[in-house]
């Protein structure tokens, strides 16, 4: 007998169909023998319409009414499959993050979890009976309802899986898994069995929609097995787990240079020239982008052999902060010692992820290879152990995901059913 947490997102519970399915899928994992404990988003949209709400209201909602507003969402939706649970013959119980024992900060909208008492959780499943937990909520130390951010159920299955020592976090989706790449761009993209916490939080910070990015780094934390997989299917998933776990999918074969490509065309380019090639103006400059409130990724700097004493300084950032952050450069120009800033919002960053890369040398060379010889030209380049980004024209981006896929023999033998899924 196992422990397991179920995580079912808002599309696999949009209506009453939906609820009542994910009920049988809950009882079918009891009846097989197992303790679960589920965790529920909000129904579909819920979260959506309960924002545009308060905006309709009011243009600067409290952050305490607000988070109260949208945990109304998941209490609707574990109310109601406790009682489609209940309603199939097995016995279950509906618990708030409060009643459940979710803990936070005050920070409201983007809450921490700084605890989780699980013991009103762990009588349930001892007692038979089937937890159902809402996602996304918690409570901090002033008895205040809290949310943990857009996205955040799945933190809160992690976070119980944890506290409860689950054997596995099963986070249902209305997608079969994690792929090669983005099925909508390369159609041969294939479901990839698994991938390490390492792999996943790269992609996911690299423009792979598969989890809320706190959730894996949870997972990572407390070592908790994951397995993303589709509540319209009994399909096996992808797993994500630690590397040696990830070693069992790979039986006698190494582990793959590749794992997944991710694509990010959310992201812009700022280029200052002529930044004085002494210590601290670096600095000065990342202090005034920091201050502008942008968050920014990759960094190239270099000082042209032929203009010494004069440095060029590229960065990207998030399309929605380039045009801010260019005015306030713009507007310190004298101050920072600077010659120009540009910014070009038609960037695409290109991702190739794999931890097997570590061993194997020859990946930038082919990389390259597969974009020289589809015609593509490569901006600035990044490098992690387990990860090489590129920037590119935003527009040869699709071009350059389905090439490289194909040059690093990630093609599957058909095409991928067509994708239509939210993966929420
Ligand atoms: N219902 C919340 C949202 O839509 C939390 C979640 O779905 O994980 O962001
Ligand atoms: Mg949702």
């Amino acid at each position: 007998m196992s422990l397991i947490v179920q995580k079912f997102g808002g599309s696999s519970v949009a209506d009453a169909e939906g609820i009542k399915r994910v009920a049988r899928r809950i009882v079918d994992t009891h009846k097989a023998g197992h303790k679960v404990v589920v965790v529920v988003s909000a129904m579909g949209d819920t979260t959506d319409d309960l924002i545009d709400l308060a905006s309709s209201i009011t243009e600067e909602p409290s952050a305490r009414e607000m988070d109260i507003l949208l945990s109304a969402g998941e209490r609707i939706s574990m109310a109601v499959l406790a009682m489609a649970v209940t309603d199939l013959g097995v016995p279950a119980r509906a618990f708030t993050g409060q009643q459940a024992g979710l803990h936070t900060d005050t920070a409201y909208g983007a809450a921490s979890i700084v605890g989780v008492v699980p013991e009103r959780i762990a009588r349930t499943i001892q007692d038979g009976e089937i937890a159902i937990i809402a996602g996304f909520q918690g409570v901090n130390q002033e008895n205040d309802v809290t949310t943990l951010g857009r996205g955040g159920s799945d933190t809160t299955a992690v976070a119980f899986a944890a506290a409860l020592r689950a054997d596995v976090c099963e986070i249902y989706s209305d997608v079969d898994g994690v792929f090669t790449a983005d099925p909508r761009v390369a159609p041969a993209a294939q479901k990839i069995p698994a991938l390490t916490y390492e792999e996943t939080l790269e992609m996911a910070a690299h423009g792979t929609k598969i989890l809320h990015l706190r959730a894996v780094e949870y997972a990572r934390r407390y070592d908790v097995p994951l397995h993303v997989r589709s509540s319209f299917s009994t399909k096996e998933g992808t797993w994500i787990v630690n590397e040696s776990a990830r070693s069992r999918w790979e039986g006698d074969n190494e582990a793959p240079i590749i794992s997944g490509i991710s694509h990010d065309t959310s992201q812009a380019k700022i280029t200052i020239t002529g930044v004085p090639d002494k210590p601290g103006a670096a600095a000065r400059i990342f202090q005034v982008v920091a201050d502008s409130g942008s968050s920014i990724d990759m960094i190239v700097q270099n000082v042209p052999v032929n203009a010494p004493g004069m440095a060029n300084i590229s960065f990207t950032l998030p399309i929605t902060d380039v045009k801010r952050t260019f005015r306030v450069l713009e507007e310190k120009r004298e101050e920072l010692g600077f010659d120009k800033v540009f910014q070009n919002d038609g960037v695409g960053i290109l991702s190739l992820i794999g931890t097997g890369m570590r061993s194997h040398p020859g990946v930038t060379a082919k990389f390259f290879a597969a974009l020289a010889n589809a015609g593509i030209n490569i901006d600035m380049i990044s490098t992690s152990e387990i990860r090489i980004s590129a920037v590119l024209d935003a527009d040869d981006v699709a071009t350059a995901v389905r090439v490289v896929h194909q040059a690093f023999d990630l093609d599957a033998e058909e095409e991928a059913i067509v994708y239509g899924g939210t993966g929420r």
